[in-house]
């Protein structure tokens, strides 16, 4: 079976394994799981492996599939493995489970009642479907909000289940107990769309294979081997997929690591890993042990520290690289200051030589990333924000400075348009358009029109009262301005919109993380002296965002960086009350901390030379000072690995602290004169109407003027009785 050279004569793309990596990669036949630790190789042996087998001619590349966990990963293996068999890697079959099921479900749509060109939708379209049904099956959406039930029904997607193989499920009982009916309307209506949801490319595909053995066997035919990256996050769906797919050729072989399973909260499935002996009989487990990674007290203390868990296989690693920098632990006062240490440090690695690239910043939370945005713009320190958008540019907080927007420049149509229905509050396509051609008409700006438009019969009853509540909103609001502090009148913006309601209503993955960003945009405002300085400073952030320079540090979340390594690692925020994080800890207790756990271990194996943990003293929230106690995590990292960096005096020393005064960037007590009311009427009116002419109106038909008034007139029409309406929708009869 082995058909393996002697191993002095092995091919260069084999010569530098290890023997059990030698071992996993060239063992081609039969199930296979390689369990082992971080920085073990396991995602070298997959690309290795997938060579070996079209170098030995076991395989051509079509007949090999490899499962990577996002896109990303999916693009640098391609490119790792086109390096040693060049371009044939082409015909493989390389991709996320979504985009080789999506492939596979094009070929055989008719067989899922689809259509070959079906459309793919995204969550605000299936929210809107779902809302749809709602509405037509009498179901309040306000206390069964659609995107509960579309969060149920993608949760039984992802444990495979289709509406009649749900049965009784706790979740079944929401939406008064019609959960279940109302996932098979859904499915429906998707079928008469040509549509599918993500969840279904795999469910599509599972009942392909089940009732067509035809498809399933040309699968089976074609897949001569199976390999899977990060396997201790599929999902049962995914599990199933797999499992379906290599029940023939048994050819299957997964690489995966049970302490760094973190995606439990979005149905991944540790126990994976734990059935796949039971369910691939005979299967071949390898176990790597060297980490190639991290130098000697990073790997301890990321052991040390996960040891701590219960719920493990549990292992041994060590490593070759004796020695190296401890793990630096860093009290620091606050955010700000956190900021600024991580940025000085940074600046000193980059004078050391180091390039940028080669080191991150880690967060457990999206909101976190600000304060660190805020500090490279000011120093020039070129970065990125991997796996989402940056800070400003994230949708609830583009949202939320256009509420901003507005009341500081009320002629801003951009922003006015942006969030005039978000929340939806009843202003339809219609009414918008019809605001806009008034503004046109008259020259005048949309909170202008809408303004007028109130005062006429031109809208419905209920399309008007919507935008006359938008209307005095931003009266009030604005008339706040002088009085309130700014931040506080944001937060009373948010709220009194709806528009945190919206979010906090909202029940998909990333409501929470989107609630948290609000509550910092709302404490970052007190770094500035006002809205308008405010304003100033995210046109100018967001300006500098245009420059890509090649060499950029990059910021992201402890999920999104699964997989990767850097030279440095900076692992800030690591108090009790964020990390762990306590939402976690709330659903899930002692298994959610444990999945906190695995996550600050994915975080400090990511690093190879240097990583920093970093926490702060007083945390400010909702524009309140807290003071934060340190993660139970720093307490278990082993003493002997960890330097502790402390600032004399500084740790426990009191908020007598030395604040930094705010940012002001010279604009002082400075108000931007829009602040100060504005002429309402803006634009002409026409002399060409008078009272006794006829007119015609597009939705009241023939009339006569009966009186005019700066742009309005009182018509009497034929069919509908005396109205106010807007000159400049009427045309003389
Ligand atoms: P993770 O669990 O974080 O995904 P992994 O087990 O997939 O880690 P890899 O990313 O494949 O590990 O490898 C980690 C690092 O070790 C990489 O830089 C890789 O090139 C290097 N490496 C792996 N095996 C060897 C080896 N035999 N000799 C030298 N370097 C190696
Ligand atoms: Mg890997």
């Amino acid at each position: 079976m082995n058909t393996m050279p002697e191993s002095a004569a092995l091919p260069a793309y084999l010569a530098n394994l290890n023997p059990p990596q030698l071992d996993a990669v060239t063992s081609t036949e039969g199930p296979l799981l390689v369990l082992a630790g971080a920085g073990t190789g396991k995602t070298r042996v997959l690309i290795t492996r997938v060579c070996h087998l079209m170098v030995t001619r076991k395989a051509f590349a079509g007949q090999i599939l490899a499962v990577t966990f996002t896109n990303k990963a999916a693009a640098e293996m391609r490119s790792r493995i086109a390096a040693i068999v060049g371009d044939s890697v082409e015909a493989m079959w390389l991709g996320t489970f979504h985009a080789l099921a999506a492939r596979i479900l094009r070929r055989h749509a008719e067989h899922a009642g689809l259509k070959p060109n079906f459309t793919i939708l995204d969550q605000d379209d299936q929210i809107r479907l779902i809302k749809q049904l709602l509405a037509a099956e009498n179901i309040d959406d306000k206390k069964w909000p659609a995107r509960v039930v579309h969060h149920v029904i993608e949760r039984w997607k992802d444990r495979g289940l289709t509406p009649d193989k749900v049965g009784t499920d706790p979740s079944g009982e929401i939406a008064g107990g019609r959960a279940v009916e109302l996932y098979a309307m859904y499915q429906e209506r998707l079928k008469t769309l040509n549509a599918c949801d993500f969840g279904d490319l795999l469910l599509h595909n599972l009942t392909i294979f089940q009732t067509r053995p035809d498809v399933l066997a040309e699968y089976h035919k074609r897949f001569r081997y199976m390999l899977v990256d990060e396997y201790q996050d599929t999902n049962v769906a995914q599990y199933m997929w797999l499992r379906i797919l290599a029940q023939q050729s048994r050819n299957l072989c997964c690489v995966g690591d049970d302490d760094q399973s973190i995606y439990g909260w979005r149905g991944a499935e540790v126990g994976n890993i734990l059935r796949f002996e039971k369910d691939f009989p005979g299967a071949k487990i390898v176990r790597l042990e060297q980490n190639y990674r991290s130098s000697e007290h990073i790997l301890a203390a990321a052991s040390g520290l996960i040891a701590h868990n219960r719920a493990r296989l549990g292992k041994t690693l060590w490593t070759a690289e004796a020695g190296g920098e401890r793990v630096t632990v860093r009290p620091v006062w606050d955010g700000e200051q956190e900021a600024n240490f991580v940025a000085d440090e940074i600046e000193n690695l980059q004078r050391a030589g180091e390039k940028l690239g080669d080191i991150a910043i880690l967060v457990r939370a999206g909101f976190q990333t600000r304060e660190f945005e805020e500090r490279f713009i000011t120093l020039g320190i070129p970065y990125r924000v991997i796996g989402g958008p940056r800070f400003y540019e994230r949708e609830e907080i583009r949202d939320a400075i256009a509420y901003f927007r507005v009341i500081v420049q009320p002629d801003d149509d951009l922003a006015f348009e942006r969030i005039v229905n978000k929340p939806r509050r009843g202003i339809g396509d219609a009414t918008v358009q019809l605001l806009q051609r008034l503004a046109r008409a008259r020259g005048m700006p949309l909170l202008a029109a809408a303004e007028t438009i109130v005062t006429t019969d031109e809208l419905k009853p209920a399309a008007r009262n919507a935008v006359r509540r938008v209307v005095e909103d931003f009266a009030r609001w604005r008339g706040q301005v002088e009085r309130a502090h700014h931040a506080e009148l944001a937060a009373t913006v948010l709220d009194e919109s709806g528009y945190t309601r919206m979010w906090q209503m909202d029940k998909s993955p990333e409501k929470d993380g989107k609630l948290e960003n609000l509550k910092e945009l709302v404490a970052a405002l007190e770094e500035y002296d006002d809205l308008p300085a405010f304003l100033e400073h995210v046109s100018l952030v967001m300006e500098n965002a245009e420059a890509a320079p090649a060499d950029m540090t990059s910021l992201m979340t402890l999920h999104a960086a699964k997989g990767l390594e850097f030279g440095t690692v900076f692992l800030p925020g690591w108090e009790e009350g964020l990390f762990p994080h306590p939402r976690a800890l709330d659903d899930k207790g002692e298994d959610g901390l444990e999945e906190e756990r695995r996550l600050a271990h994915v975080g400090l194996t990511r690093a190879r030379r240097r990583a920093y943990v970093t926490f702060a003293a007083n945390r400010r929230i909702h524009g309140m000072w807290q003071s934060s106690v340190p993660s139970r995590f720093v307490a278990e990292l082993p003493p002997d690995r960890v330097d502790v960096k402390s600032e004399p005096g500084l740790w426990g020393d009191g908020p007598q602290f030395a604040h930094e005064p705010a940012r002001s960037f010279g604009y002082g007590n400075r108000r931007s004169p829009l602040i100060e009311g504005r002429a309402t009427e803006i634009g002409g009116r026409r002399s060409d109407l008078s009272p006794g002419m006829r007119v015609f109106h597009q939705k009241f038909g023939y009339g006569r003027v009966v009186a005019t008034e700066s742009g309005k007139l009182e018509v009497e029409f034929e069919h509908s009785g005396l109205k106010h309406v807007m000159e400049s929708f009427v045309e003389k009869a």
